[in-house]
């Protein structure tokens, strides 16, 4: 049998899934997508200065060759494009179904019911019936606004990063921005120029290292696209680079002291207030959070209209932001670069596994899933970058692919074998090698982070290599799993 086949977000994962499928000639799969465009977070993420810190060429699918890149570092609009452009060229846009939220999916012995929001009018939520489900809704993609005492009585306008509200122009403005995050170092720049005061609120400072961004010159243009095995050589060296430098700085490796060195010096090149250097230099592991890649964040905040301030804020009153030393920062527009409600997986979802069991509630103390994967006690459902998969260094993208790859492997198993489940046993030898890699790795202890919940047990990063991750996710997934 053809298994029916729901994929649940069209952002980078869902798109690589459909793809996938398509190519292998199977056409039996539905994405559901909640919002009416693809992208998932390229398409949530508008704000000014969004883009990509992980260069283009590896920033996108290794399986199609793209020479439209104008830059090292893509920006938002090109990502999108970029979709867009994948969607088409592998026909899966005829496949996605936008406006149409899964809220939640049971598991019925055999296969998958899948309830839908149901549409205005209509009272009744509509279920459906599919064999498998392969959940691609994200890490980063419900916005966290801080519990601040008295946020909702600010008298301005106030929005997320990822809910940028483009009908405020910021031009003349005083803003605070709360959050100093990848985000915040990305629209903190264009910001400023606008704004006729900034105040950035910083609770702790980051590691920022530079961003050798460019443009390509029409002549690399045309060497991508026309010189043989070029845009794969280039792509492969950006890989290894990463692989090779940035992976040991996070694993307490050889690179740990060059990171530090290399995000110290930027600081010291870009930053001569030597009060303001103090106040952004941080005193815990580099890689601990995630780096900031970026070289127009510091500049900015050495501008003359904007200030950094670091006293906690103690609440918002309707005409600012006031700190712990009594000063109330008065402010028309409050963005909150505060991050994302990332260790929440698969929130939007409600999953009922085999007798009726809660993915929320086995969940309870964290998220966890073989290979970030597959959950025991949850047949057939395949999660794209699920718990333990994120990067700190590397592309999300070879991951997701990693991912797919393993999906297809377990295609053939299911159809022929019944419904299939990851062992009880596989899951504890999987806890127990996660634990063993985590206890090297830098993001453990010195800081608090999105990379783990409030008890400090790290869900959302992956802790080896990236050549470990795809030799894992491509052994046949025949003894790790049970069947019927
Ligand atoms: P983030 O890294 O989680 O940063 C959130 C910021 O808000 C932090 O500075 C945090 O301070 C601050 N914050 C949160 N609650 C606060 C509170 N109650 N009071 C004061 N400050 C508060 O979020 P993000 O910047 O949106 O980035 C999230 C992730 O998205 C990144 O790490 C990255 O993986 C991804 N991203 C990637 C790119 C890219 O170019 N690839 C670009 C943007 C984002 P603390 O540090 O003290 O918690």
């Amino acid at each position: 049998m053809t298994p029916r086949i729901a994929i649940i977000g069209a952002g980078f994962g869902g798109l690589c899934m459909a793809i996938r499928l398509e190519r292998a000639g199977i056409t039996s799969y539905t994405v559901f997508e909640q919002a009416s465009g693809l992208g998932g977070t390229w398409r949530d993420n508008t704000y000014p200065g969004a883009g990509c810190d992980i260069p283009s060429h590896l920033y996108s699918y290794s399986f199609e060759k793209y020479t439209s890149w104008t830059r090292r570092y893509p920006g938002q609009p090109e990502i999108l494009g970029y979709l867009a452009h994948c969607a088409d060229k592998y026909d899966v846009r005829r496949k996605i179904r936008f406006d149409t939220a899964v809220t939640a999916a049971a598991f019925d012995g055999t296969g998958w019911r899948v309830t839908f929001r149901p549409s205005p009018g209509t009272a009744e939520p509509r279920v459906e019936e599919f064999d498998v489900v392969v959940a691609a809704v994200g890490q980063l993609n419900r916005p966290h606004l801080p519990d601040i005492p008295g946020r909702s009585t600010f008298d301005g306008v106030a929005f997320h990063s990822a809910r940028w509200n483009h009908d405020h122009d910021l031009t003349g403005r005083r803003v605070a921005v709360i959050g100093t995050g990848s985000s915040a170092a990305q629209f903190i720049p264009p910001v400023a120029e606008r704004a006729a005061r900034l105040t950035v609120f910083q609770r702790t400072p980051n590691w920022v290292i530079p961003k050798p961004d460019a443009e390509f010159s029409p002549r690399t243009q045309r060497a991508f696209h026309f010189v043989p095995g070029l845009q794969r050589l280039y792509r492969e060296w950006i890989y290894r680079y990463a692989e090779g430098t940035l992976y040991p700085a996070l694993a307490g490796g050889w690179s740990a002291d060059l990171l530090r060195k290399r995000a110290l010096g930027h600081l010291h090149a870009q930053v001569r207030d030597p009060a303001l250097r103090a106040k952004l230099t941080p005193d815990y592991p580099p890689g601990c959070k995630r780096v900031v890649i970026d070289s127009r964040f510091y500049p900015a905040l050495t501008r003359p209209n904007v200030e950094v301030v670091t006293d906690k804020i103690t609440r918002i009153a309707p005409g600012g932001v006031e700190t712990s030393d009594g000063r109330l920062h008065a402010v028309d527009t409050i963005v909150y670069g505060t991050g994302f409600r990332s260790t929440e997986f698969l929130a939007p979802v409600d999953f009922a596994g085999r007798d009726g069991r809660s993915l929320r509630e086995q969940w309870r103390e964290g998220a966890e899933a073989y290979l970030g994967i597959a959950v025991p006690g949850f047949p057939n459902l395949f999660l794209l970058y699920g718990p333990n998969t994120n990067l700190g260094h590397n592309s999300i993208v070879y991951m997701l692919e990693c991912q797919v790859e393993h999906v297809m492997r377990c295609l053939p198993y299911l159809t022929s074998r019944g419904p299939m489940e990851v062992r009880a046993e596989t899951m504890a030898a999987w806890r127990a090698q996660l634990a063993r890699a985590m206890d090297g790795m830098v993001w453990g202890e010195g800081c608090q982070s999105w990379y783990k919940t409030a008890t400090g047990r790290v869900t959302n990063n992956w802790p080896g290599p990236t050549t470990l991750y795809r030799r894992l996710t491509a052994r046949p997934p025949g003894g790790a799993y049970k069947f019927g």
